[in-house]
């Protein structure tokens, strides 16, 4: 199958053009590099080629990397990565150097990369090597280097090549934080050199011209743009950057330590030994089991579950008019996520001026949105047009999804779901944003049971990624494919569970939050519990988290539980109540109270853990280890998960890992909790469990699917993955 093909002009101007038959985006595969090599090779042979431009018969000019070519490389090993991402290095060199003399840099043909639309990945590397970038006046389009977000980094020169062309400090947003821009925002970036109407025109008329094309890196005299390390202001530079990398990811992510120190130890050499650099760099990481967990769960899971992996076989179900109930704070972000989507709203309260609450949220949303520059006022006035706030149930008459964001209570929202379906057409589906309802029984107020669902956002509702769908025990399968493919419209990412208490997400953060607070009430300092945390990539510590969330919610939570479990209630979470109730008494509401398990200034803002909380649990003189202390917040996390999906409340393993980093930012390089334990082998997690149990109580005993894996040697993804199912 040809990949590229290469047709030569009259005017002496190669056009090698990137097309993969049957994929509507380009990715780089095996075939293709060899195809692209060879047609390098011709061209540069031929004495009737002048010069070469390099675009794409798509809308974009390339996604990326054929994520098969890595699996590949690493079949066989250390070696095998470093072997395969030096053959492209060497590609790309050749395209860089394009035939000039070693030593004089003379001779050489033009290569010239004219890209139509979105560049990402390998997208952008191959670009990088050409000798100018021309990029199609097109908004829409992406140039970036994504790959430090799955757990990698740009491996094919891309770091080597932007770090000498931008700068440490210029690209360091792009290496390390993953940003992609819009054309005409990476020419002003320097990462590109022309947005041009019709790139390949524009790209021949360059290639034509006779330019100059040796790369200011393979000239005498080279200085890299801030200075190299070696270079007063460069030093500065790096331990700036080495501080802020350490700062945002806490040493926990081995993708960004390592571009760090490829950048770092590529700038103190010439270019071509700094291509070994970076692939060294590049093959410990793709050795590091995170990136591959990582690319896991947050590029193929994450996509299939998007594209409705678990999808119920019923016809289309896109959704037109959806009602939502209640117009605080969630009800409004419902509105705002599904009129941006295009859906038409009813926004419905108790009364007027409280619906037009919701939809002045909306309003103010989209005006930030437009100092921005991110929304634009013809884009805000359709959103707005589409939502009508009103407190009037008849204009439910033609919704075919209801959401439910009344308070959070049995009798209340019994009453809302009856006034509903009164006036509802028959198919309506009605879902309930419950946080800590069962959906089941909330299922009892409805006529229809069936078309009963719980679809539970997090908070804020505009910028969480993730949507639980809960089924409850009469939930059949339209409601459950009526609320995918709402999901799928709202641009958002999936995950179906069965109903159970807390349901996957909260049932999991809970102990995480409740250890934390354990570890104080115990005379673990306060510090130690935070910042173990942090040091683990959770984005915040359970403390902080407490905070966020408000201790009066902890003890609301607490109090339902203990009345709905009685005297199941774990006697283990006394020293958590307790310290709660302490706060609270206090006047200590967290974030919300300017108080809690931090001090903060009048403005809301942070300034440290508060200084009383010794007095009410004073601190230990043996600190524990960070280990220990680190295990235990994970362990609490990653049981509650395994028995989540030992009680069927999660049916694919796929969704807990997926629904773990978006919905709580559960250690985002582990890959999610099930990857977290495919990494330390369940043998050893098992024998962890035993310890942890023995020394801290029941609440860390080995769950018997864990134990069982042990025994058998397995896996979560050897023994629940897709892979294992189709077998
Ligand atoms: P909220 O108090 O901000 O809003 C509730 C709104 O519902 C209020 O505007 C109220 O006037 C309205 N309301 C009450 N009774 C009504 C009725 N009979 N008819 C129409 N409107 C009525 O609460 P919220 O934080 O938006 O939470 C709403 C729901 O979402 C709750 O079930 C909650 O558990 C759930 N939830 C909340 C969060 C969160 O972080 N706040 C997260 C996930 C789910």
């Amino acid at each position: 199958m040809s990949e590229f093909t290469m047709e030569k002009g009259a005017d002496g101007v190669a056009i090698i053009t990137w097309d993969i038959p049957g994929k509507s985006m380009n990715v780089l595969t095996l075939d293709g590099a060899a195809q692209l090599d060879a047609a390098i090779d011709d061209a540069l042979a031929d004495d009737a080629v002048k010069g070469i431009v390099i675009t794409s018969g798509k809308d974009a000019f390339a996604g990326g990397m054929d994520l098969n070519v890595l699996a590949g490389m690493k079949e066989d090993g250390a070696q095998g990565v470093f072997d395969g991402v030096m053959s492209l290095h060497h590609m790309l060199r050749k395209i860089e150097r394009a035939g000039m003399e070693p030593k004089t840099n003379k001779g050489g043909k033009p290569i010239a990369a004219a890209l139509p639309g979105t560049a990402m990945g390998i997208g952008l590397e191959l670009p990088l090597a050409c000798h100018r970038i021309f990029v199609a006046d097109n908004p829409k389009a992406k140039i970036g280097l994504p790959e430090i977000m799955v757990g990698i980094f740009p491996g094919s020169g891309g770091t080597t090549r932007l770090v000498r062309k931008l700068g440490v400090m210029g690209a360091s947003q792009y290496l390390l934080q993953g940003k992609s821009v819009d054309p005409k925002k990476a020419k002003s970036a320097g990462i590109i050199d022309e947005v041009a109407a019709d790139p390949v025109a524009a790209a021949k008329e360059w290639v034509l011209s006779e330019p100059k094309i040796v790369k200011p890196w393979d000239e005498k005299g080279y200085k890299m743009p801030g200075g190299a390390p070696y270079h007063p202001a460069g030093f500065q530079t790096f331990v700036g950057a080495n501080a802020m990398v350490n700062g945002q990811t806490w040493g926990a992510f081995p993708a960004a330590k390592a571009l760090l120190s490829a950048v770092y130890e590529g700038a103190m050499v010439p270019f071509d030994t700094a291509l070994k650099i970076e692939a060294r760099w590049f093959t410990s990481v793709i050795l590091n089991p995170s990136s591959g967990a990582m690319i896991r769960s947050l590029f193929l899971n994450k996509e299939a579950l998007e594209k409705g992996a678990n999808r119920p076989d019923v016809a289309d179900q896109t959704v037109k008019k959806v009602g939502v109930m209640g117009a605080g704070m969630m009800g409004a972000g419902i509105a705002l996520v599904s009129a941006q989507a295009g859906i038409e709203v009813v926004l419905i309260d108790q009364k007027q001026e409280a619906a037009d609450k919701g939809k002045a949220y909306v309003e103010t949303y989209f005006e930030k949105g437009i100092k921005r520059g991110k929304s634009t006022p013809e884009k805000a006035k359709a959103a707005l047009d589409r939502i009508n706030a009103t407190t009037d149930y008849n204009a439910l008459s033609d919704a075919d999804l209801i959401i439910e964001a009344v308070f959070e209570d049995v009798g209340v929202k019994a009453e809302v779901t009856k006034n509903v379906e009164a006036v509802v057409p028959e198919d309506c589906i009605f879902a309930t944003n419950t946080s800590t309802l069962p959906i089941t029984d909330l299922a009892k107020a409805s006529k229809r049971p069936e078309q009963f669902i719980g679809i539970h956002f997090f908070s804020p509702v505009e910028k969480m990624a993730l949507v639980e769908i809960i089924k409850g025990a009469e939930t059949g399968d339209r409601a459950v494919a009526k609320s995918l493919d709402y999901v799928r419209q709202i641009r958002k990412t999936p995950i179906v569970v069965n109903d159970a208490r807390f349901f996957y997400a909260n049932r999991c953060i809970i102990p995480y939050l409740n250890e934390g607070a354990r570890m104080v009430a115990e005379g673990v300092e306060p510090a130690l519990v935070d910042n173990a945390a942090r040091l683990l990539g959770m984005p915040v510590g359970p403390l902080q988290l407490i905070d966020e969330t408000s201790i009066d919610l902890a003890i609301k939570i607490a109090t339902a539980t203990k009345q709905a479990l009685g005297d199941k209630y774990p006697a283990d979470n006394k020293p958590v109540d307790d310290l709660m109730m302490a706060l609270y008494n206090d006047g200590r509401l967290g974030r919300k109270s300017n108080a809690g398990f931090y001090s903060y200034d009048e403005k809301g803002k942070r300034t440290g853990l508060w200084d009383g909380l010794d007095a009410l649990t004073p601190t230990l003189d043996d600190q524990p280890d960070v280990t220990e202390v680190q295990h235990r917040l994970m362990f609490a996390q990653v049981l509650e998960a395994v028995r989540a999906l030992e009680e069927g409340v999660l049916e694919d393993i796929r969704e807990g890992d997926v629904g773990a980093i978006l919905g709580w930012g559960f250690a985002p390089w582990s890959g999610g909790p099930f990857s977290w334990l495919d990494i330390l082998g369940a043998e050893y997690a098992a024998e962890r469990c035993d310890q942890l149990a023995q020394k801290f109580g029941p609440r860390f005993s080995c769950p018997d699917l864990l134990r069982d894996m042990a025994s058998k040697g397995q896996s979560f993804y050897g023994r629940f993955g897709p892979e294992a199912a189709a077998a």
